[in-house]
């Protein structure tokens, strides 16, 4: 079991409910990460996201004392990539609520921080409008904004997107590019399959958002990025960056 220095457990499922119940539930920041279930190229597996997410997590929160890494959110809105085979993405209106009623559970048992961790781009806007919606159903007339529950959305990629600008080799990076391969090389090698790389891009002008539309009509491999460019140490180094980051938003917590 995952452990941190001073010998407790960081995985929330781990616990008992009795060993919870006795935890002191107010001084716990709760981690929950969020991935996907969705295509990846030919060459990394649709777990790609959600065991990172889960992966960086744990390791962050084995580095802090009070932190409990809730099991990862495997199923979420990929609207862009819902049409390569094998994608399951959930309607944002249904995750919204989905997530609220985690919030729900959490707050319920006494839990009073919450750092959501997220790796994948198809969840970023749908945990925002979560976020502020359970904050909204907690308001009353004395508090418009309940500050009983913390509730953060941090992104993992946001904190170090320009240092991995600086690694960056190929034409520009984004979905099971060269960084989200190195990331799998470092983490799960046994789930790269190198002899499949393509570089591929989507035919997306820069200076707009990421495209939202069907990505299948655009781009038949599911990448864009060049994996050729990947390594497990350029992984290693984007991992440490990424877990010093979030270390540093859980301290400060
Ligand atoms: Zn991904």
């Amino acid at each position: 079991m995952e452990k941190n220095a001073a010998g407790k457990k960081v995985f929330y499922v781990d616990y008992t409910w009795k060993e919870l119940d006795a935890l002191d539930r107010s001084r716990v920041t709760l981690v929950l990460p969020t991935g996907a279930t969705e295509a990846h190229g030919a060459h990394l597996t649709m777990a790609c996201d959600s065991k990172a997410a889960e992966e960086l997590a744990l390791r962050a929160a084995k580095q802090v004392e009070n932190a409990l890494v809730l099991p990862a959110l495997w199923y979420s809105p990929a609207l862009d990539i819902a049409n390569y085979t094998g994608t399951i993405s959930i309607k944002p209106s249904n995750f919204i609520n989905y997530v609220i009623d985690i919030f729900e559970a959490l707050y319920r048992h006494g839990f009073h921080k919450l750092v959501v961790a997220n790796v994948h781009g198809g969840a970023k806007t749908p945990l925002d409008v979560a976020i502020r919606e359970f904050h909204s159903r907690m308001a009353t007339r004395d508090k418009g904004y309940s500050d009983d529950f913390f509730l953060h959305l941090h992104n993992f990629y946001a904190p170090v997107t320009g240092y991995l600008n600086t690694l960056a080799e190929g034409k520009d990076w984004g979905h099971a590019c060269e960084m989200e391969t190195s990331l799998d090389l470092y983490l799960y090698p046994e789930r790269v399959y190198p002899e499949r790389y393509v570089e591929d891009y989507i035919p997306w002008e820069k200076g707009f958002e990421w495209y939202i539309g069907d990505m299948r009509a655009v781009n038949k491999s599911a990448i864009h990025g060049d994996p050729t460019k990947a390594s497990a140490e350029k992984g290693e180094k984007i991992a440490n960056a990424i877990i010093a980051a979030f270390v540093d938003i859980l301290r400060r917590l």
